[in-house]
């Protein structure tokens, strides 16, 4: 049995997503503002009511890609007025001392500390304030019919099963999508699911008398270990949420999860690494055993759509590692793109192609999310281990000079990925001509006062320019 193509004017559209996470209810809010029926399932209790368990609150860092998705919902000032502005990396080294990294050339370029919890009510309100969405809670998806776009749902709270059939059903249930289980198993389309060998478990340092901040307030402290860090992004409430990412089981002998068993080899694994973050951890012992170690995967699969009644967006489609802090901006940059996708295709009777629009949205951003996955693995190795060498800390400070005497031609790699919408894919390729160049530059000279800004010019106009063709920075945020 199969159903027909779908052809229904928007406002008799009854569209079905499933998971209400930051994802699927930032695109609520885009539908429902087409006219668009919507119902959200949600396999978990409504997190405005019932509180996050414990280790699971993580912060985000939300940049330029995810701004302007929650600008383009109106949504952006209503974010920012809780977030906390972080200007770079504060490397904390073991013998307590620390260097500070800006991340952007100047003081206007930064990144946000966001509650991932608070932002998720606050989009889960907007979409529900949007008038034709409802979020169904405690409903797990547990399988998806693609002949007839039925969905089979368990009611958690109840312990009753149904099943429920949509015109459009839009997986954004995470990274161990159902919906993307159910279509691969149907279709046998690939879908790879790289796990990484490290854990990661959370933290806290509580804020001070009156809300002060133990640490400094306005960046992102790394404590950087070789295999192993710890990072701690501030809160609007003067705390900071830490993590620890380590590996599962030892590399060459390194501290792991599986040799933290006891009290006592926690504790002295924290005062030694760690020694001058130790006494501002809240409970660091209890907190250890406590809290749930999460894991990290990136999920690659191809196609993200099953003919016009089925779609994967945000880490249903591209789950990546967090380690450029990209996962839910590039989550965001989908749905700026979907949006302007329905502008397109709709017609004047108020109808669309959906199966046009979805080929479409899977060339656009399959090689751009294919590129940020790439990256973040590359960025975990940049913060566990490079971050603190002398060399590293070289080029960083000449990509710095070069950023300050060719403004509109060159830009670091980092500062492309988080300050403009320059296309991930575009970032990556640009990335290995700017190490070429900056390796080049840095060869055989001790400080950035020795380099050869007439040799970075031609370097920057034979190399770069091609790859950027003339996009950098303010152009392209302008776009
Ligand atoms: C430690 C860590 C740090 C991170 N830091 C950053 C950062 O700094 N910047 C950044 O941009 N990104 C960051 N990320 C990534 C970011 O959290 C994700 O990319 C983002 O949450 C993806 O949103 P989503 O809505 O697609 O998926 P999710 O947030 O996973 O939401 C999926 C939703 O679907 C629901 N669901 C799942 N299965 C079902 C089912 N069967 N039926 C019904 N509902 C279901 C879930 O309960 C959930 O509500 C980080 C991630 C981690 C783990």
């Amino acid at each position: 049995m199969s159903i027909d193509k779908l052809v229904k004017r928007l406002k008799d559209t009854h569209v079905c997503i499933v998971g209400a996470g930051l994802t699927g209810s930032l695109l609520a809010v885009f539908l429902a503002r087409r006219g668009m029926k919507v119902t959200i399932v949600e396999r978990r209790p409504d997190m405005r009511v019932e509180t996050i368990s414990a280790g699971r609150s993580i912060n985000l860092n939300i940049t330029r890609r995810g701004l302007r998705a929650l600008e383009k919902a109106g949504l952006e000032a209503v974010i920012l007025k809780d977030s906390v502005p972080m200007m770079g990396r504060l490397i904390h080294s073991r013998t307590c001392e620390t260097s500070f990294q800006p991340y952007g050339r100047d003081d206007s370029e930064y990144g946000n500390s966001v509650s991932r919890g608070e932002l998720n009510k606050t989009l889960m309100t907007a979409a529900e304030k949007a008038g034709t969405v409802t979020i169904k809670f405690n409903q797990r998806v547990t399988n998806i019919d693609l002949d007839t776009n039925t969905l089979s749902i368990q009611n958690e709270a109840e312990k009753t099963n149904y099943e429920e059939s949509f015109d459009l059903i839009i997986g954004t249930d995470g990274s161990a999508s159902q919906i993307r289980e159910s279509m691969t198993r149907k279709t046998g389309n690939p879908c790879q699911q790289d796990y990484l060998n490290y854990g990661y478990k959370e933290l806290t340092i509580l804020p001070g008398e009156g809300g002060t901040f133990a640490l400094d307030k306005n960046v992102l402290h790394i404590w950087p270990r070789g295999l192993y860090m710890i990072i701690a992004l501030p809160n609007f409430d003067g705390s900071f949420t830490c993590t620890l990412f380590l590996p599962y089981e030892s590399i060459n002998g390194s501290p792991s999860f599986d040799k933290l068993q006891s009290e006592h080899a926690v504790s002295d694994f924290f005062k030694t690494d760690f020694p001058d973050a130790y006494g501002f951890f809240d409970k660091p012992i209890e907190t250890f055993f406590e809290n749930p170690t999460g894991g990290m995967v990136t999920v690659t699969t191809k196609p993200w759509h099953y003919k016009d009644r089925v779609l994967l967006l945000g880490d249903a489609a591209h789950a990546i590692v967090p380690f450029f802090g990209q996962g839910a901006n590039c989550a965001f940059e989908d749905l700026t793109v979907f949006e302007d996708l329905l502008s397109k295709y709709i017609q004047s009777d108020d109808v669309l192609d959906w199966l046009a629009l979805f080929m479409e949205f899977d060339e656009l951003r399959k090689p751009n999310a294919d590129a940020i996955a790439q990256m973040a693995i590359e960025n975990f190795i940049e913060m566990r281990d490079k971050v603190g060498q002398p060399e590293f800390l070289l080029q960083k400070a000449a990509e710095k000079v070069l950023e300050k005497n060719f403004p509109d031609k060159f830009a670091s790699r980092y500062a492309l990925v988080t300050f403009t919408h320059t296309p991930y894919a575009v970032c990556r390729d640009a990335g290995v001509i700017i190490d070429e160049i900056v390796g080049t530059l840095c060869k055989n000279i001790n400080s950035v006062d020795e380099l050869d800004l007439k040799k970075a010019a031609e370097l920057i106009d034979a190399k770069l320019a091609p790859v950027l063709k003339g996009q950098v920075r303010d152009q392209v945020l302008s776009s």
